[in-house]
């Protein structure tokens, strides 16, 4: 177990162990979701499942090889179905369930949804053992320069400039920030 391992799991709160038995269907249900992805072909064997009030909201799995979308990790489809079910963008009352520890992207999206809690089985360090060396790659890169400079590259400030001066003169009423 490395330094940066410990250091996560010493951050994760320690849950009621009566809760966590309740709530192990739904992660049962995402493992199913993962099998899905893996034996249909459409993407790694991961799955994840949001629930809110107990009661599941959206499931997805990863999807990758059938849709050619590099971003559609299981995290990202289940999001994206329990919004469109809720007729919202705000998921801050749901947890999210996923089989693997998030990646960077799907990290970044739970934030972005306000999901208020995320429950994962395997870490990122197990999944790199697996052959999955993505995710870690990317939160050791980040951990350094908070982005890989040879790829993120800071230009054309100016005409960038220009749109978010179009928004500013927009009227209050037609601003939604997000
Ligand atoms: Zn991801």
């Amino acid at each position: 177990m490395n330094a940066d391992f410990q250091r996560r799991v010493k951050n994760t709160i320690q849950l009621d162990p009566e809760e966590l038995a309740q709530k192990k269907k739904f992660m049962e249900l995402a493992l199913e979701e993962g099998r899905k992805a893996m034996n249909s072909g459409a993407g790694g064997p991961f799955g994840a499942v949001i629930v809110r009030n107990n009661e599941v909201v959206s499931c997805g799995y990863n999807m990758v090889f059938e849709t050619l979308d590099p971003t559609a990790h299981a995290e990202i489809v289940a999001i994206r179905n329990a919004t469109q079910k809720l007729g919202q963008l705000d998921l801050s009352d749901c947890e999210l369930f996923t089989t693997c520890e998030p990646c960077p992207q799907c990290l970044a999206a739970t934030y972005w949804a306000g999901i208020s809690r995320i429950y994962y089985g395997i870490t990122q360090e197990e999944n790199v053992k697996m052959g999955f060396p993505g995710a870690k790659r990317m939160y050791e890169a980040f951990e350094k320069h908070g982005s890989d400079k040879q790829v993120v590259v800071f230009a054309y400030e100016d005409i960038c400039q220009k749109l978010m001066a179009e928004w500013l003169k927009k009227d209050a009423q037609e601003k939604q920030y997000y």
